[in-house]
């Protein structure tokens, strides 16, 4: 099986100016080197606003910090008369490694359908970055007993058009819905049946190689009182993590612990 290096991810949300972006990267650099925080062992990225995004490029290679970043969302067309939107381009200009695509906010508060997260994934692509493409079901399919074939079914929308090769960059983050910023944290089973269900569908669609390399990661109130019991689960390659990304010593805390 390919080994894959575990990714701990912050999603901030829409949290932090660039100036507390600045500070919060300082202390958890400053917290990880503390802690002699082995880089390569677990990858650590942040997905600011976009308007932190400058600050965080300039601080991390002036300080040469192996913290890695991006964006929470892309427009999907490149440039033009579409007031408001960011390009790919633009967000890879600032380093950025990865784009979160289709997380469940951008769902439901944003026109963001099936169509266009395929867009979206396919422009961060182009763009040279990694798409980290949100998956998970509602209260309500797990309520049914539908959720493995939900979050499969999300997953498979997005991949059926994909080439092995772009298939083979996606970073996929399971988050069941009723899990996001709620406190309550899928069991660790029920994390590891899905990240196993998307990888089974990974190696149907592409190949086996194809899908030991993707990374999955488990999203939804994920904390240093979790992070342990979830990371041991084999298909579970690490985490993005919403409220717990907001303090950097409980962010320091889970990257260690994966
Ligand atoms: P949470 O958010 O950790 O606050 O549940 C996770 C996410 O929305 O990515």
């Amino acid at each position: 099986m390919a080994s894959r290096t575990p990714l701990v991810a912050g999603n901030w949300k829409m949290h932090f100016d660039h100036l507390e972006a600045t500070y919060f990267v300082q202390k958890l650099a400053w917290l990880l080197r503390d802690a002699h925080f082995d880089y390569k062992r677990c990858e650590v990225a942040l997905m600011p606003s976009f308007t932190a995004l400058r600050s965080v490029q300039v601080l991390v290679e002036a300080d040469r910090l192996p913290i890695r970043y991006g964006a929470q969302s892309v427009s999907v067309t490149t440039q033009g008369a579409f007031t408001g939107d960011v390009s790919a381009d633009m967000i890879a200009a600032l380093g950025c490694r990865y784009v979160i695509v289709g997380h469940s906010e951008r769902r439901k508060y944003h026109p963001e359908d099936d169509a266009n997260i395929v867009d979206q994934v396919r422009a961060v692509l182009a763009a040279g970055m990694q798409p980290i493409l949100c998956v998970g079901e509602s209260f309500e399919e797990r309520r049914q007993g539908i959720e493995l074939d939900f979050a499969v079914g999300q997953v498979h929308d997005v991949t059926r058009d994909l080439s092995s090769d772009q298939a083979a960059k996606l970073v996929i983050a399971y988050e069941p819905v009723w899990a996001i910023g709620t406190g309550m944290v899928a069991t660790p089973e029920s994390a590891q049946d899905a990240a196993k269900a998307i990888r089974d569908d990974l190696a149907a669609t592409f190949s086996r190689d194809v899908a030991d390399g993707v990374r999955i990661l488990y999203g939804g109130s994920v904390s240093s009182k979790n992070a342990v019991e979830l990371i041991g689960e084999p298909d579970v390659d690490g985490f993005l993590i919403g409220g717990a990304a907001l303090d950097a010593d409980e962010l320091a805390k889970i990257a260690r612990m994966t």
